[in-house]
């Protein structure tokens, strides 16, 4: 498949989080650059990462020398250094980085990096306990929450609806759901059409409301 090119992406904070979302960033094609003040965690990433650099990122002045201010996108994954997560943000909101990212570690970190100006915040810790909590107790084996209350889930076709053509069961307005994919058993995804006739061993992808969507995937 060809390379999808994306605007270069800073990346400040190469912990656990940092490190993850650089890599996948690069393997998708996309340049970074990442920063972090810790030596020994920059090292361990060289060759790997378009541009790298060991470096104090609540110093305004290295960041204008590594021309931080010339990204439109920027990710600040520190978490356990308060002090240091919010400080380099606010130093990207004064560089004029148009699309700030930022990592948070609690409900109050987040409030803070949000009045300091960060555009996007994520709580990869307490998100995924939520989404993990939707697949421990059902039947569900994948759950995606999009940010307006609408959900992806993945799971296999509740009874009433195998072996009858889609189209003939009235998903939509009987459970304010859609069936949007199918796999078979040993077989890639499809997109699901109204005639698609679904089996017990198919594996589904529904989209609807979060609380509807839940509840269709799990009717037995
Ligand atoms: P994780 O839980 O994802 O491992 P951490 O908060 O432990 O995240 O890691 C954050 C990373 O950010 C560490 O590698 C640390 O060295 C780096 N870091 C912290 N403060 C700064 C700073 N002021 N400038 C650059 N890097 C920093």
């Amino acid at each position: 498949m060809a390379e999808i090119r994306h605007d270069p992406v800073v990346v400040i904070g190469l912990g656990r989080f940092g490190s993850a979302l650089a890599l996948e960033l690069v393997a998708r094609g996309t340049e970074v650059l990442a920063i972090d003040r810790r030596p020994k965690v920059v090292q361990a990433l060289a060759g790997r990462i378009t541009q790298l650099a060991t470096a104090d990122a609540t110093d305004p002045d290295v960041l204008r020398e590594l021309g931080v201010g010339d990204f439109y996108r920027a990710v600040v994954a520190i978490g356990g250094d308060l002090e240091s997560s919010i400080l380099a943000t606010s130093l990207l909101v004064e560089l004029g980085v148009d699309d700030i990212w930022a990592k948070a570690v609690t409900h109050q970190h987040k409030r803070i990096l949000e009045r300091v100006g960060a555009h996007h915040i994520v709580l990869p810790e307490h998100d995924m306990g939520e989404r993990v909590a939707h697949l421990v107790s059902g039947r569900m084996l994948d759950y995606i929450e999009l940010e307006d209350g609408y959900a992806l889930v993945k799971t296999h076709p509740p009874r009433e609806i195998v072996g009858v053509p889609l189209g003939e069961t009235k998903l939509r307005s009987k459970h304010g759901v859609t069936v949007v994919c199918v796999k078979p058993k040993g077989e890639e995804f499809t997109y699901a059409t109204a005639d698609t006739v679904l089996q017990y061993g198919d594996v589904i992808l529904i989209a609807g409301p979060a609380a509807k969507a839940e509840r269709f995937a799990e009717r037995p």
